[in-house]
């Protein structure tokens, strides 16, 4: 069996490599080749963490295995580790045999982020200028980055509760070249297409604040309750998701039909798309809206990619099981 540590993953992981991963599983699932288990998430009355796995079998790509980890909400001040921990235990689906361990924080961030700029790369508009973001915190940069690679952006334009994080997002926005301006929500009518990356209860993002043919990505949406975006918006929407199941029970779309606004057959699989089977946007003032959920096929395809890159490189520490 292999080991990748997290230590590792920096340096052979790329968001290329991620892109090409989420994509492909993305299409596996909507071909049927690849599916997901119902994910367990337990409070483990202990340092308040939530713990949990996410599995799942690609018997396209042959990859069998599971995410176990969660989030210590101690962590940082207690210890000055990340509050997000996981790992990604692979297995050979022909013998049951673990194959691999990997590090799973990095790939996390990087299976987010590629799985946003799947959706930019096939629903926002060829000729989209502007991105907004909404959110600042760990994950956006990696958003950002990612989502920046899809269009020929010319600036970027954000908000985010706590202003004193945006500064962040500038500095990625810099990395590439690109101004970056913070606005006030109704700023936001000027973006192309709006990533949405925060841990938020309560819809932030109104219908009025979103401009016919822009693309939202809604990443932060990913346990019950939580919420980004105003139900009306999914209304007005053509709505995409990783996987149906999770979007109406732990996506932004949890919201909208519970109260009826749209029904689980108006959520398409964005694999449709990445296979011909769904048009996607049709047209330029159609709004898209990617529900973001994350599923455990993303994280396998990402530490199977991972796995490969390390033994070709010598990385990867071999260990006899
Ligand atoms: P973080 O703690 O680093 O950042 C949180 C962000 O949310 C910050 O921008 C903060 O200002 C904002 N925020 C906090 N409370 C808010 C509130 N009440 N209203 C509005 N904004 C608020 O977290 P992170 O690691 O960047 O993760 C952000 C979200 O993404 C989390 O909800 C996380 O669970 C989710 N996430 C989703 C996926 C997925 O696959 N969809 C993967 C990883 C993380």
């Amino acid at each position: 069996m292999w080991i990748v540590p997290e230590a590792q993953i920096a340096s052979l992981m790329t968001r290329e490599a991620a892109f090409t991963a989420v994509e492909q599983v993305f299409a596996a699932m909507a071909r049927d080749e690849a599916r997901n288990f119902p994910v367990v998430r337990e409070a483990l009355g202990h340092e308040d963490a939530l713990y949990g796995f996410k599995g799942g079998f690609d018997r396209a790509g042959k990859v069998l295995g599971l995410k176990a980890g969660g989030y210590w909400p101690h962590n940082l001040e207690r210890r000055g580790l990340i509050n997000h921990q996981s790992t990604v235990f692979l297995f050979d689906p022909d013998t049951g045999q673990p194959v691999a361990m990997v590090g799973g924080n990095l790939l996390t961030a990087l299976r987010t982020a590629a799985a946003s700029a799947v959706s930019i790369r096939h629903l926002a508009r060829p000729d989209a200028r502007v991105l907004g973001m909404v959110g600042a915190g760990h994950q956006a940069k990696f958003q950002l980055r990612a989502a920046l690679e899809q269009r020929a952006f010319e600036r970027v334009i954000g908000w985010n509760l706590h202003p004193e994080m945006l500064p962040g997002l500038a500095a990625v926005a810099e990395e590439v070249g690109l101004p970056f301006e913070a606005v006030p929500l109704e700023g936001l009518r000027a973006a192309d297409v709006i990533v949405t990356i925060t841990s938020s209860f309560a819809p932030i993002l109104m219908a009025d604040h979103v401009s016919p043919g822009t693309h939202l990505a809604c990443m932060g949406t990913d346990t019950k309750g939580k919420q980004e975006v105003d139900p009306q918006l999914l209304a007005g929407a053509r709505v995409f998701t990783d996987e149906v199941a999770q979007s109406i029970s732990i996506g932004e779309a949890q919201h909208a039909v519970a109260q009826g606004l749209i029904a689980e057959a108006d959520v398409v699989q964005l694999g449709r798309v990445i296979t011909g089977a769904d048009p996607g946007r049709r047209s330029d003032q159609e709004i898209t809206l990617f529900d973001g959920t994350g599923v455990g096929l993303q994280d396998l395809a990402v530490a199977a990619a991972v796995v490969d890159l390390a033994i070709a490189q010598g990385k990867a520490i071999r260990v006899e099981v």
